[in-house]
């Protein structure tokens, strides 16, 4: 058994036998992990605020070799984000983040995925009302290329041309990001990208900050991240978290995108 200390977010967790709770975890040295807090339950004053979804703080972890749920030894919350929860569209962006987190990472070291799990959740908690919808969007592609699977925006997916950054580009999912002209006739099923949208996209990928408030263009935003998670998953399971950020952000259906384009 070995045990290591890490920084620590929990990003999902839930009721096990009578006392004690499971939790998954984003760290900074270790990964995704699944960690039995024995007892949490019974006793507040064990783990007290480390139960609490979206708390960071210093985790100590049991591992045992082909075991895949460690043992929290300890969890010392130094960051509790409570107000992330007193807002719909913060907390539904809060659990999409989650959501994609958890279904991509592995149990690798990656402290870039750490860090952009945390900064995004501490922009959700500094954003007001409709600025939670761009800021989730945008937290999720920069947490998608800490994963190693964002999209090109300025060269061909699949020439590698360069492409004219203020022009429209077609977006195919399949070739993993924008083609050039050539490229985009031969590819099937690809949407228009405006100029506008893939500003936004080459902004959040780059983590400079870039409003968009459109009803129209969130939704299209959302429908674009959609479709590439789902060509970037290997399963067809559902998204709830996504499903719920998606239909909840906008409340009642919109009427057109602008990105719709489809061919
Ligand atoms: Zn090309």
């Amino acid at each position: 058994m070995s045990t290591v200390a890490t920084d620590a977010i929990v990003l999902h967790s839930f009721d096990y036998l009578e006392s004690s709770r499971i939790l998954r975890l984003v760290t900074r040295e270790a990964g995704v992990r699944s960690v039995l807090a024995r007892g949490a339950r019974k006793s507040k004053k064990r783990f007290g605020a480390a139960l609490d979804l979206y708390a960071e703080g210093t985790a100590e972890l049991q591992m045992k070799t082909g075991r895949d749920l460690d043992t929290l030894a300890s969890f010392d919350v130094t960051h509790a984000r409570p107000t992330l929860a007193g807002d719909l569209s913060r907390f539904t962006g809060a659990s999409m983040i989650a959501e994609l987190t958890l279904r991509f990472a592995r149990d690798a070291v990656d402290p870039g995925l750490f860090d952009a799990v945390g900064s995004t959740l501490d922009q959700l908690m500094a954003t007001s009302g409709d600025r939670a919808r761009d800021t989730a969007i945008a937290g999720a592609w920069r947490v998608l290329s800490e994963l190693g699977i964002a999209p090109t925006i300025d060269t061909c997916a699949e020439c590698h041309a360069a492409l004219d950054p203020a022009a429209a580009a077609i977006f195919s999912h399949p070739a993993g990001g924008a083609l050039c002209s050539r490229c985009g006739h031969l590819a099937r099923g690809g949407r228009t990208l405006p100029a506008a949208a893939r500003d936004a996209l080459r902004d959040w990928l780059a983590v400079v900050d870039h409003p968009v408030s459109d009803p129209n263009d969130i939704r299209a935003h959302q429908r674009l991240l959609r479709e590439f998670l789902r060509e970037h998953l290997a399963d067809e399971k559902p998204m709830p978290a996504f499903e719920t950020w998606e239909r909840d952000t906008l409340g009642a259906r919109a009427p057109s995108a602008s990105l719709n384009g489809a061919r």
